[in-house]
């Protein structure tokens, strides 16, 4: 048994069911747990997903209180902070959970050069870790099902549990009130983590027939709490009943997160390159007009209300369900023709999920770049799906109220509204409300254009 660990926390803020915090507290006598928050990526998170994180470490800290400890917190450049802790504990080895972006492996290897014990990487933010679900060929697959197939075949890892170190307390200038001050309005712990899974298990056994219907709570709300690893995706899978066809819908999407991790992991770049090379030839919007067009679908002004209801929803609360995602990622890049890194840079600025991985997986298989993406030739229309998952308009009326006086035909949209309809509703196109800035049938068809010839020899 080694005499100290040192556990250092990143996208893996909980006690439960945490491999490294289970291999720290059970390989060594004393463990201590440390978070470094990095000002550049704080610099890079929007206020919904830093909040998210503070209010996390918040909870973070206070779990270990309950053990009779606390966290650790410094704010600075792992490289330095890292070592420097570990040497202040006697640390024989430090701990983490390891993740997949090329900034993350960039950070651990530079870590692992500046610390004179090892780095000992586990897996605590999927369910199955990368490399671990290989086709035949011993490769990842670039199809989804035949991923799935195997994926929710193979065995589930075993619960990590924690061992019983004696937890360290940080001295004075490593507490969270002394890095942190008054940066932490409100705390969000594990328990209130669990809680929502407690309260989701009751009604995931719906989740198949209402998880596309925006304008009511289906979905988990869960991935803000998996982002920072509140909760372990392992335990989802695991608590989770696949005998419904609500928990197995559920449980499938736990799949989609842990392939794009593994993209992620064989494609670093994958916020930056789209994974069918062909498309890097496509002559997306450029110049004042893309900016325009860009500026307005992020504030909500295309004059398409599902588009600007989602985006005003985003800025307003940091979180989007995944049908308005889709459709408003589908609408920048296949109606306005804006390069989809534009939207997936502002996207993991505002969602408090935010996350390279995901986030780029998706706007990836939206744009039709990414693989098993949707065909580029399907495009969504923005109005058929506002009618479609929402047809009283509910959701429009709750977050574009100078419409709420149209009809639940017209809400969707505003242009098609009579003359009288509209002066009845009280609104003036281009002045309460925006014209459409573009035609969806001209922009599909400019767009297709696009799309074919970047794949024409
Ligand atoms: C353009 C676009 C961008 C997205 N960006 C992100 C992002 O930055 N971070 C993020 O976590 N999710 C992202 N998603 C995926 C998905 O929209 C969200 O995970 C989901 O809406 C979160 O809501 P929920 O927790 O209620 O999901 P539920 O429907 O309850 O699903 C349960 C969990 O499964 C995972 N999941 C669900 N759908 C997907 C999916 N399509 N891809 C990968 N994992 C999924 C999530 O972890 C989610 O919490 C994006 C989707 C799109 C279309």
């Amino acid at each position: 048994m080694r005499s100290a660990a040192l556990a250092w926390f990143r996208r893996d803020l909980r006690l439960r069911d945490n491999p490294a915090w289970a291999d720290a507290t059970s390989s060594a006598a004393a463990a201590a747990a440390l978070v470094v928050v990095e000002p550049h990526l704080l610099a890079a998170a929007g206020p919904w997903r830093r909040q998210a994180y503070f209010a996390a470490l918040g909870g973070l800290d206070q779990s270990l209180r309950e053990t009779g400890a606390a966290l650790w917190v410094a704010v600075g450049d792992p490289a330095e902070v890292v070592p420097r802790v570990a040497e202040h504990i006697g640390a024989e080895s430090v701990v983490v959970n390891a993740d997949v972006t090329r900034w993350s492996t960039a950070r651990d290897r530079k870590v692992r050069h500046a610390l004179a014990v090892p780095l000992v990487g586990h897996w605590g933010t999927v369910v199955h870790p990368p490399g671990t679900v290989l086709t035949a060929s011993k490769t990842l697959s670039r199809v989804f099902a035949p991923f799935y197939r195997r994926w929710v075949h193979t065995a589930l890892p075993l619960a990590a549990c924690s061992g019983s170190a004696k937890i360290l307390d940080p001295p004075k200038e490593f507490t969270i009130a002394s890095t942190l001050q008054d940066r932490i309005p409100d705390i969000w712990t594990e328990r209130q983590a669990l809680d929502q899974v407690t309260g989701w298990l009751s009604r995931v056994t719906n989740y198949h027939d209402r998880r596309d219907h925006f304008a009511i709570a289906g979905t988990s709300q869960l991935s803000t709490a998996l982002h920072f690893g509140l909760i372990s995706p392992r335990y989802l899978a695991e608590v989770v009943d696949t005998e419904n066809d609500g928990g197995a819908s559920f449980v499938r999407q736990l799949a989609w997160r842990d392939w794009y991790t593994h993209l992620t992991a064989e494609h670093p770049d994958i916020d930056r390159v789209s994974l069918r090379p062909q498309f890097e030839r496509i002559e997306w919007m450029s110049g004042p007009q893309a900016e325009t067009r860009f500026c307005a679908w992020r504030d909500g002004l295309t004059g398409y209300p599902i588009v600007d209801c989602a985006m005003r929803e985003l800025a307003s609360t940091g979180w989007l369900h995944n049908r308005l995602r889709m459709i408003a990622a589908s609408f920048l890049v296949k109606d306005l023709l804006v390069d989809w890194r534009w939207g997936e840079r502002w996207f993991r600025r505002m969602l408090a999920d935010g996350d390279l991985a995901q986030n780029s997986g998706n706007w990836q298989w939206v744009a039709g770049t990414g693989p098993d993406a949707a065909p580029y030739f399907r495009i969504f229309n923005a109005i058929v799906q506002s009618r479609r998952f929402d047809p009283q308009g509910h959701h429009l009326r709750r977050w574009l109220p100078e419409l709420k006086g149209l009809n639940d035909r017209d809400i969707h949209a505003p242009w098609q509204a009579t003359p009288l309809d509209l002066a009845a509703a009280g609104v003036t196109l281009d002045r309460d409300y925006p014209a459409p800035i573009v035609d969806h049938a001209e922009a599909r068809k400019q767009t297709i254009a696009a799309y074919q010839q970047a794949i024409s020899p």
